[in-house]
C-alpha cells in the first residue's frame, strides 16, 4: 500500500483504540521510539524525497496499527460529535421507522422526544429517519404517533467514534475496531 493520505490507527499500550494519526505524526513517534508494538497486517509506504546522490526515492514503511507509549484514553473526547453523516452511518442509512435503506439525501435526523417537547439534540435521542416517516411522525413521540422504533439509539463508543470519523479505513483497521464494538450493535 502506498498512500500518503492513509491514516494509521493508534492504540494505547493496553490495545485500546486511541486515535487516527497522520503518517507524519506516526513517523515522529517512530523516530522518538514511542511506538511500543505494531498490530496491523498492512504496511503503509510513504514516499519521500529523491536522493541527489543515488536518484532513488526514499520510502518509509509504517504499520497500519500501532500502540503508542503514553497514549492516554482518559484525555480523549469520549463522545463523538453528532453530525448527520455520523448518525446515518451509525444507523446504516436505515430509517428506524420503516426499516428501509436510503441514500443520504433522503434521510433526516429525527428527535425521538421532539425538540418542541424539550427533547435533546443528543446521540441517545436521535435516530435516522427517511423524510416520509419524519413528516408522518411530526412533532410527536413514536408512541403518540404509533410508530415504534426498530432499534434503540446509543452513544457510540471510542471504537465506533473512530469508525465514524474516518472514511478511508483499511480492512485490518476495520476488523480491529469492530472487535471493540459491543456485539449487540446491530449495524456497526
Ligand atoms: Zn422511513
Amino acid at each position: 500500500m502506498s498512500n500518503n493520505n492513509q491514516y494509521i490507527l493508534a492504540l494505547d499500550v493496553g490495545g485500546r483504540p486511541y486515535e487516527w494519526l497522520l503518517w507524519q505524526e506516526a513517523v515522529t513517534l517512530y523516530a522518538r521510539d514511542e511506538i511500543a508494538w505494531e498490530a496491523g497486517d498492512t504496511k503503509i509506504i510513504v514516499r519521500g524525497g529523491i536522493s541527489h546522490k543515488t536518484g532513488v526515492q526514499s520510502e518509509i514503511h509504517l504499520n497500519s496499527i500501532v500502540a503508542v507509549r503514553g497514549a492516554n484514553i482518559a484525555n480523549k473526547k469520549r463522545v463523538p460529535s453528532l453530525t448527520n453523516r455520523a448518525l446515518f452511518v451509525r444507523d446504516g442509512h436505515v430509517c428506524m421507522y420503516c426499516g428501509e435503506q436510503f441514500q443520504t439525501s433522503l434521510l433526516t435526523r429525527d428527535h425521538i422526544m421532539p425538540k418542541a417537547q424539550g427533547g435533546a439534540d443528543k446521540w441517545d435521542n436521535v435516530i435516522t429517519a427517511c423524510k416520509h416517516c419524519n413528516n408522518k411522525k411530526g412533532n410527536r413521540t413514536p408512541h403518540a404517533a404509533g410508530m415504534p422504533l426498530l432499534a434503540i439509539p446509543y452513544v457510540p463508543n471510542r471504537a465506533e467514534y473512530l469508525l465514524l470519523k474516518n472514511r478511508n479505513i483499511l480492512v485490518d483497521q476495520m476488523l480491529f475496531l469492530k472487535h471493540h464494538v459491543p456485539s449487540c450493535r446491530r449495524v456497526m
